[in-house]
């Protein structure tokens, strides 16, 4: 459990993270600076630490404007500049523990780190290229033996290695019980066949976070028994076939195709047919990073509205004088803040150690949504301009798809609060 002034003696023990604290006194959340400038660090209610992190962060996005990500996009370019850079200078560790090069700090903060990310105009893009990295190896943290957080915390922390995450498969979607890859044991080895789908960065990850039967669904008591995690090597084994997709060009998406990739057994995580279970640890904090990601892209857009919507004149006034433009900007202003008081709730409670799966997933469904519109409204705000590339705000609306479908979509989070938080019957 973190508390502020635990955080902060946190803070100041850790040399790998340079903080830079030369924010403005507190003000008002204002949306109105120019996007190229500085992201605001004002906000009144960020902790200490979570407002260091966001300056921090900000400051080394200004280097990365909205024109290198555009630039990315065309060229279907990984960000390794922007992913080098956090790397150096210690943020991928951000929540992993200190004995392992990491900084030990909470979601709350992480969560900070990517919305500014995004917020700074890389939107998914630039956060998938390191999301992976910051909380991923969280199931490992956890339950990976001394040899193993040795092994594999310290080169992703340092940068030098880079992760992917295997859990959807083509045939079973959502439904992750069923999926259908298998690891036989054999000798000192597990032999996987199967395949995989969606999966971020394949092509850029020399390691793999996998999920897989180890005994089959009707050996099992209970259908989330029975699967193992392996964190390993992706070897010549593995077939990996790009997904051409709607947006995020420079960050790949896969198919995976695997039949007898040998993978040692040392490359289990924690005690083998429990792997769903440590792979749950992860998911409220994803989902709330996930959400953090898409209220980063929520304001960005935003923020670009309203400054068109001012500066842009017709009918000799500025459109933002007409209220048909005004109005949706204020209300998806008040959205995304009740939704980042959702989020920041939820990444409190689950630093505090309460199970808070019903915030997390609420967090992510409302912030995904809230940004969306933002997104949609930014594009209708900019008239023709809203689909030029030049803009950009037609980039953040096609990613912000995203966070709507991934890692869980907003009917499952539905299922979800009618079943866990309403007590009504299971609708599937
Ligand atoms: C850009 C991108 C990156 C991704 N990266 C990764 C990654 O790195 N690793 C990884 O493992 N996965 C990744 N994913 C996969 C992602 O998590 C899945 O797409 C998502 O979980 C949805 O699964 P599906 O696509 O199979 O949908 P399906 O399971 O086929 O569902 C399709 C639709 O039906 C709805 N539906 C299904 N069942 C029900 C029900 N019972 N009640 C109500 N509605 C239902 C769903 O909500 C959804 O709208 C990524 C996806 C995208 C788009």
């Amino acid at each position: 459990m973190h508390s502020t002034t635990c955080i902060t003696r946190t803070l100041s023990r850790t040399p790998r993270i340079r903080l830079t604290p030369r924010w403005r006194p507190l003000g008002r959340r204002l949306l109105h600076a120019r996007a190229t400038e500085y992201l605001q660090c004002n906000d009144p209610d960020l902790t200490e630490s979570q407002r260091l992190v966001r300056t921090s962060i900000a400051k080394i996005c200004a280097n990365f404007p909205d024109e290198y990500w555009a630039k990315q996009e065309e060229l279907k370019k990984f960000p390794t500049e922007l992913y080098d850079t956090l790397a150096k200078d210690g943020w991928l560790g951000i929540c992993m523990p200190e004995q392992y090069g990491g900084s030990g700090l909470g979601i709350a903060e992480a969560a900070v780190m990517m919305q500014t990310i995004s917020e700074s105009g890389g939107g998914m893009t630039a956060a998938s290229s390191i999301h992976m990295n910051i909380f991923g190896l969280e199931p490992v943290a956890k339950f990976g033996t001394e040899e193993q957080k040795e092994r594999w915390l310290v080169p992703l922390i340092a940068g030098r290695e880079r992760a992917c995450f295997g859990v959807t498969e083509p045939n079973t979607g959502l439904d992750t019980l069923k999926l259908q890859s298998s690891a036989t044991r054999d000798g000192d080895d597990y032999v996987l066949t199967g395949s995989k789908i969606w999966i971020s960065t394949a092509q850029n990850a020399q390691k793999m976070l996998i999920l897989t039967r180890t005994t089959p669904l009707d050996q099992v008591k209970k259908p989330s028994q029975g699967l193992s995690l392996f964190y390993t090597d992706m070897t010549d084994a593995v077939e990996i076939t790009e997904i051409p997709k709607m947006g995020r060009a420079a960050v790949d998406t896969n198919t995976l195709f695997f039949d007898g990739w040998r993978v040692p057994a040392r490359d289990l995580v924690g005690k083998e047919n429990e792997g769903f279970k440590m792979i749950m640890h992860g998911m409220n904090a994803e989902r709330i990073l996930i959400g953090a990601e898409a209220l980063g892209l929520g304001y960005t857009a935003l923020r670009r509205a309203a400054i068109y919507a001012s500066e842009r004149h017709v009918f000799g006034r500025p459109i933002g004088k007409n209220q048909a433009i005004q109005h949706p900007l204020a209300d998806s202003w008040m959205k995304l803040e009740a939704a980042r008081l959702m989020l920041y709730h939820a990444a409190k409670m689950y630093d505090q150690g309460y199970d808070s799966g019903e915030y997390a997933n609420a967090a992510k469904y409302l912030a995904a949504e809230a940004a969306f519109e933002a997104c949609e409204r930014a594009v209708m705000t900019h008239g023709g301009m809203g689909y030029a590339k030049e803009y950009h705000v037609e980039r953040y609306l096609r990613e912000v798809f995203i966070p709507r479908i991934a890692p869980v979509s907003r009917e499952m989070i539905c299922n979800y609060i009618g079943e866990r938080v309403l007590g009504l019957p299971k609708s599937y």
